[in-house]
């Protein structure tokens, strides 16, 4: 970070924060010819994000810098594709640099990748005066990927469609959870291999799910969790099953899940002095270990 100071030009730059998201409720529901899946979901915003520092150019280049050992620092970062998108759709717009601080772990379930590139549509419109509606970056954002648009609006949604055509839902009040990664990454295709859309399993109902939330009823979201993804990932995987175990025989965890196609798998917690408590006994146990609040937003600029 040391050739970028926020703090340096006007308002020549900011800072957004891109906030990671939870699935509370996943569902593969049929595939579509274009690789994607028609799913149902819920997610949630939480606490942990990433910080996007943007800063304008004089000429129209895009560069990202990120000391993530992961995360590619070329036209292959989502941050980076989020910009172009920006460029391509407006002829005068001069280029960005773009930051990342990555504090959200990389192919993890919790949409690191998706939450960054929300963060440079939302962020350079604020930075260019382009104007556009929260709409309108939806739009676009769901051209870079299906949890995009997600990501732009924030707090808790229900997800249908490849997870773009969102109805919002009240996001839980004060809530705390425990997420737990074990380090290594779990191929998103693979997982999305595995599941037979013509076997009948007993499945949850999401309307359930997307009531409790209406009704503010935190044991009742923490009950009716489910993740259509799981079966696969944990009888192949038996860390991550190992993970759920641990997270599931805590006190003061409510409902324990795996994020999306996984590998993190997170405890819904009764309080943040829980949620503190459990990080803390499982720190040096797990590869990545963080209690962090529900957020409401998905963006923040700070
Ligand atoms: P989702 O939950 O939306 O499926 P994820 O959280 O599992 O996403 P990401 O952290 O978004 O996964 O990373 C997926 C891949 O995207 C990684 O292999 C990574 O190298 C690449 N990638 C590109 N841009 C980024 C970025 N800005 N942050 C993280 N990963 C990125």
């Amino acid at each position: 970070m040391a050739d970028f100071d926020p703090d340096e030009s006007g308002c020549e730059h900011l800072r957004v924060q891109a906030h990671a998201k939870v699935n509370l409720y996943l569902d593969i529901i049929g595939s579509r010819s274009d690789g994607y899946h028609e799913i149902e979901t819920i997610f949630h915003s939480i606490g942990l994000h990433d910080d996007i520092y943007l800063r304008k150019r004089i000429d129209r280049q895009i560069t990202v810098h990120c000391e993530h050992p992961h995360v590619p620092c070329d036209p292959r970062n989502l941050a980076y594709r989020a910009a172009k998108l920006l460029l391509d759709n407006t002829p005068d717009l001069s280029g960005v640099e773009i930051q990342i601080l990555k504090r959200i772990p990389v192919a993890a379930g919790l949409g690191g990748g998706s939450a960054d590139a929300a963060a440079v549509l939302y962020g350079m419109n604020a930075l260019f005066d382009l104007n556009l509606t929260q709409r309108d970056l939806m739009q676009l954002g769901v051209q870079l990927g299906a949890d995009v648009p997600f990501c732009i609006l924030g707090g808790a949604a229900l997800g249908r469609g490849i997870g773009e055509i969102l109805t919002p839902l009240p996001p839980l009040e004060e809530a705390w959870i425990l997420l737990v990664n074990p380090g290594f990454e779990i191929p998103t295709a693979w997982v999305y291999q595995q599941i037979n859309l013509s076997l009948t399993v007993p499945k949850k109902n999401v309307t359930i799910l997307a009531r409790c939330l209406q009704n503010g009823e935190f044991v009742n979201v923490a009950r009716h969790l489910y993740n259509g993804l799981e079966v696969p990932v944990l009888s192949k995987y038996p860390a991550v099953a190992e993970i759920k175990t641990k997270l599931g025989n805590r006190p003061g965890s409510c409902g324990v899940l795996m994020s999306g196609s996984g590998a993190t798998v997170f405890a819904l917690m009764q309080s943040q002095a829980e949620a503190n408590l459990a990080a803390a006994n499982f720190e040096n146990d797990f590869a990545f270990c963080r209690a962090t609040p529900m957020s409401r937003v998905g963006l923040r600029i700070s």
